[in-house]
């Protein structure tokens, strides 16, 4: 694997890279677009570390599985071992914040979930969570109020406002680490706004979040 985390300007974040831990259905409108009920308590999912790759200059996406989604998310990188810890804890354990798309075999997703079944091969495969370079949290600002986009060839297809979380980022944060210890170098996805559709093969997509545009190319 030649990804490593990395801030804007290229310089390597000194942080292995670990686990993804990602939360479905954090923005009502977006559950319902696929037809679900918004839950109750935050419905979580795990992508390996081999699902990362770079989000620029280019990613790839499966050809052969069926259609593959586009999900625009908040991505917060953890700097430190976290276990049960509280919110107000939360922001010193946090190194930065970047966009990442959890890509998902929609087709696939659907056919397992309704038979009942897990959900990893349609979330968690290889180059499944393409991630931006990381914006330090003091440059980053609030991330209780922050507006982040997706355009593909041209077009604006999503637009999300961290208020409209059902789970706000250091709350979601807090339930995350009563269940699964977060380690140094792992990565939260804080959930899709609404406007996933498929992605194809030459789209340009530029995710955009706090003046920052990120560039990319699916191949
Ligand atoms: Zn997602």
């Amino acid at each position: 694997m030649s990804y490593q985390h990395q801030w804007l300007d290229g310089s390597q974040i000194n942080l292995p890279v670990g686990k993804a831990v990602c939360v479905g259905r954090n923005y009502a409108a977006h559950a319902k677009e696929l037809g679900n009920v918004v839950p109750d308590a935050p419905i979580l999912f795990i992508k390996p570390s081999t699902s990362i790759v770079p989000l620029s200059p280019s990613f790839s996406i499966p050809s052969d599985r069926g259609s593959c989604h586009h999900e625009t998310e908040i991505a917060v990188l953890i700097g430190q071992t976290i276990s049960k810890i509280s919110v107000e804890d939360v922001p010193a354990a946090i190194a930065g914040y970047g966009l990442a798309l959890d890509l998902t075999l929609r087709d696939l997703q659907n056919q397992l979930k309704k038979q009942g079944y897990p959900w990893e091969v349609a979330k968690a495969f290889d180059g499944a969570c393409p991630l931006s370079p990381f914006i330090k949290p003091e440059q980053f600002g609030d991330v209780y109020h922050t507006e982040f986009a997706l355009t593909v060839n041209g077009e604006q297809r999503q637009r999300g406002l961290t208020e409209d979380m059902i789970t706000p980022v250091y709350e979601l944060i807090t339930y995350i680490s009563q269940i699964f210890t977060l380690e140094a170098g792992d990565i939260v996805l804080t959930g899709t706004p609404e406007g996933v559709a498929p992605l194809a093969a030459g789209d340009k997509l530029v995710l955009s979040v706090v003046g920052q545009r990120f560039e990319t190319v699916v191949v």
